[in-house]
């Protein structure tokens, strides 16, 4: 079977061309998928892998040590798991709370780059999901940019799944207004993560810096995630 990564990263060039934006990144999603699924995009140049489960994902970075791939972490994180994120992952995406904030930041080794964190934000106000008020960006940004051990570097979001495409554009709309007024005041918060394999041309275009994409590159996922 043909690859999809090739065709994936044409569309976010195009994307990002017709939107006049700079190319976002691609974020692998490879939660459920095999070790050895990651080792075959690995070999293509996919470099950056996003995991929602800290076990799932300990046995895989594991498995693949010596690829120098990038782990973000995207899924609901409790702090009694945030040593051991702080030690085997770059990246945090899914931080909502002071708690974890402290928690990682006392946990992430000194001799390691900072850890790399992005605040999730509740675009939507849905009881269902995790992330923070948008009110709340302010004070955990402070927290954050406070830590050495943690670096700052933006925001993420999963809207609510809008079948109308003027409510997603709504939703991503605020997501980049909330992004621009965080790096005006911390410019190393360069990164907006938001859209997923069926949004993400539209994510784009209001200003995705970084698409999460896990169905269109692996297919569909083994068991519900
Ligand atoms: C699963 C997941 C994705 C990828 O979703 P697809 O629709 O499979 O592309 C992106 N972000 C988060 C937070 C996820 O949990």
């Amino acid at each position: 079977m043909q690859s999809p990564l090739p065709g994936i990263l044409s569309n976010l060039q195009n994307a990002a061309q017709a939107a006049g934006r700079p190319v976002p990144t691609l974020l692998a999603v490879s939660k459920t998928q095999p070790a050895s699924a990651i080792a075959g995009l690995a070999a293509e140049g996919q470099r950056a892998f996003g995991e929602n489960y800290v076990q799932e994902a300990l046995a895989k970075i594991e498995a693949l040590q010596g690829l120098g791939l990038e782990w973000h972490l995207i899924g609901h994180l409790q702090s009694n798991k945030a040593e051991v994120v702080a030690r085997h992952f770059q990246w945090v995406q899914s931080v909502d709370r002071n708690k974890l904030v402290t928690a990682l930041a006392r946990h992430r080794p000194v001799d390691l780059p900072p850890l790399n964190v992005l605040i999730q934000v509740n675009i939507d106000d849905e009881s269902s999901k995790h992330g923070c008020q948008p009110a709340q960006v302010d004070a955990l940004a402070a927290a954050i940019a406070a830590e050495p051990t943690l670096q700052l570097r933006g925001l993420m979001a999963i809207p609510a799944p809008w079948p109308d495409p003027a409510q997603r554009h709504a939703a991503f709309s605020r997501m980049q207004a909330l992004q621009q007024a965080l790096q005006s005041r911390y410019p190393q918060a360069d990164t907006l993560s938001m859209g997923m394999s069926s949004d993400y041309a539209e994510a784009i275009a209001d200003g995705a810096t970084m698409v999460r994409i896990g169905t269109a590159l692996f297919g569909a996922r083994v068991r519900p995630a």
